[in-house]
């Protein structure tokens, strides 16, 4: 059995309201940069940090149509966002995003590490290739833009990074490379939140479970496995982490640093 890529090309719908859950501007004069923002989970971060009163920064990598949508949506609702093409994998260009945002929006608060690939299958399939580029977007391209965002961020400064139910539970065996690479982003948060914790900027980690993306439909071939595993018995939405997202980037995020918050329905608990 030869290693699958986790990213099967079809839309999904947007769910995040521009207007978000709950009203108010609470990140109103706040700027977010949130890494593949053009679909997904990064793309209902996007809306909702907006919906919060955030300037946002969103990147892509392939799908300009699809980011140029999600800035569409923000600005007719009012808010303000930009779209830059940025592979996370390619360290000039994460650097690049983290300058860009400051310049078009004059400052970084919030820093959303949230693209991510995977590679499912058996151990002894998978390629040095495929453990590289894993590694670089999954690790390597959060660790960066994390330095790099470090750099602009003032106390109150949030890095909140996507991870994965997989980085901590083990529910089925092929997982090896991609909750490696999750796993990895357990040590990078732990030790931001020690390092610039003194400078009152905090760094959090969140693990969804199965959540209808392109990435993992709910109509995929496994869907109905992956709800089965959850104690909810079903998949969560986009915006679901979004709305996590939104607390740890506002006042209600605080005082949480250095944490793992799953968003999961309850993956193997
Ligand atoms: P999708 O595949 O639906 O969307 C991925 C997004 O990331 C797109 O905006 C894509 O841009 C962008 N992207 C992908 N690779 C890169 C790259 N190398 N550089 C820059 N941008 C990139 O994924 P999800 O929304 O499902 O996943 C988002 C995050 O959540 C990932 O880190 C994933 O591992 C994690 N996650 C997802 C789960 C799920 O069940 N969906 C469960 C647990 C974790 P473009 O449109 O241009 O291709």
């Amino acid at each position: 059995m030869t290693a699958t890529v986790m990213a099967p090309m079809t839309m999904t719908p947007m769910t995040a309201t521009a207007a978000g859950e709950g009203g108010g501007r609470p990140l109103a004069g706040k700027v977010a940069l949130v890494t593949g923002g053009s679909r997904g989970i990064g793309a209902a971060i996007a809306r909702r940090l907006a919906a919060g009163g955030a300037a946002v920064a969103l990147t892509y990598q392939s799908r300009q149509d699809l980011a140029d949508q999600v800035v569409k949506e923000i600005e007719q609702a009012g808010g303000q966002a930009w779209a830059v093409r940025a592979d996370v994998a390619d360290a000039e260009q994460v650097w690049a995003s983290v300058a860009g945002a400051v310049e078009r929006f004059g400052r970084l608060d919030i820093l959303v590490n949230n693209a991510g690939t995977g590679v499912l299958g058996p151990f002894e399939g998978i390629s040095l290739e495929d453990v590289d580029r894993v590694l670089r977007t999954n690790v390597r391209g959060p660790f960066l833009a994390a330095q790099a965002a470090a750099a602009h961020l003032t106390e109150g400064g949030r890095i909140i990074s996507i991870g994965s139910c997989m980085a901590e539970r083990v529910a089925f065996p092929g997982g090896t490379l991609y909750a490696t690479s999750k796993s990895a982003l357990t040590g990078l948060t732990k030790t931001l939140a020690k390092e610039l914790g003194p400078r009152g900027i905090t760094a959090n980690l969140i693990h969804p479970g199965p959540i209808d993306t392109d990435m993992n439909p709910a109509d995929g071939e496994s869907a109905e496995f992956q709800a089965g595993l959850t104690a909810l018995g079903a998949y969560g939405r986009d915006l679901d982490v979004a709305e996590t997202v939104a607390h740890l980037a506002g006042e209600g995020g605080r005082y949480i640093t250095g944490a793992s918050i799953a968003v999961d329905g309850g993956f193997a608990v």
